[in-house]
């Protein structure tokens, strides 16, 4: 019995936590499920940014058919890798706690947090820079939060050859937490019109990626 009389003497490190402390991807998880109460799913017409008329699209709604609650598996929202520029804000809103879920899951496919970052990198001024900043729009300061921890936890798993991807969309969401603050404090709503004022009509590189 010398292997047993091991064991007590020198659990391993993943039973100790079980019993004694939360990891950093289950205090994760809890501020998740807290950060995004669940939401009902848009109806199909309205999950995507295309509806039906498009071929991706129109994929996404026919693999999601089924999936009426407030969230869905981490088995599920692997489907999703590569495809959260086809959801619409709403229906990001509805996905996002569940793919967040799957990122930190203990078998992740690291794909899933790869793809996560991709998804807020990029070229501030093309086109799908404005689908992307209407997807945040629809998140609280609390829920781009979560987002930037879970990049973080994303970016402490992975090789450093992808740091520069997961350390772009993490000051990316930092920025739109910021004006997302700054906002309530001026007591605007985040859906309020640029003012022409502000010289919205310059390109801007250096501001912060203002997509208008
Ligand atoms: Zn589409």
């Amino acid at each position: 019995m010398q292997s047993q009389s091991n064991f007590l003497s020198n659990p391993p490190v993943g039973a100790h936590q079980s019993f004694c402390m939360k990891s950093p991807a289950q205090s994760l998880a809890m501020r998740i499920r807290e950060a995004f109460p669940p939401v009902s799913r848009p109806p199909d017409a309205e999950l995507t940014v295309h509806g039906n008329d498009c071929f991706h699209c129109s994929a996404l709604i026919d693999e999601f058919k089924d999936e009426r609650g407030g969230t869905f598996s981490p088995e599920h929202a692997r489907w999703l890798v590569g495809e959260l520029s086809l959801l619409s804000p709403s229906g990001f809103r509805w996905a996002l706690p569940s793919y967040l879920a799957a990122v930190i899951a203990d078998d992740a496919d690291q794909d899933l947090g790869e793809f996560l970052a991709y998804h807020f990198c990029g070229d501030p001024r093309a086109d799908e820079a404005a689908e992307r900043e209407a997807r945040i729009r629809v998140l609280s300061e609390g829920q781009i939060d979560c987002l930037i921890q879970v990049l973080h936890l994303v970016r402490s798993n992975l090789g450093s050859v992808y740091f520069s991807d997961v350390d772009e969309a993490i000051t990316y969401l930092k920025l739109r937490k910021t004006r997302l603050a700054e906002q309530a404090g001026a007591g605007h709503p985040a859906t309020r019109p640029e003012p022409k004022s502000e010289g919205s009509d310059k390109p801007q590189p250096e501001s912060e990626g203002r997509s208008r």
